[in-house]
């Protein structure tokens, strides 16, 4: 099994660590996954900005 070593959100503006049999930490990064952020909006404290709108 050549997986990476590294196991994080396949967002890759996200920095979240996934459930194990998830490639996305959660629907918001899954429902981006065709368009590259930036920065990740998820929410998630742990991802630097978190979900604070941009208007
Ligand atoms: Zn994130
Ligand atoms: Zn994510």
């Amino acid at each position: 099994m050549a997986a990476q070593a590294t196991k994080k959100c396949a967002n890759a503006a996200c920095s979240c660590i996934p459930p194990e049999k998830d490639k996305y930490c959660c629907a918001h990064c899954e429902g981006v996954a065709n368009k590259i952020e930036i920065m990740c909006t998820c929410g998630h404290p742990s991802c630097g900005m978190g979900a604070t709108t941009h208007s």
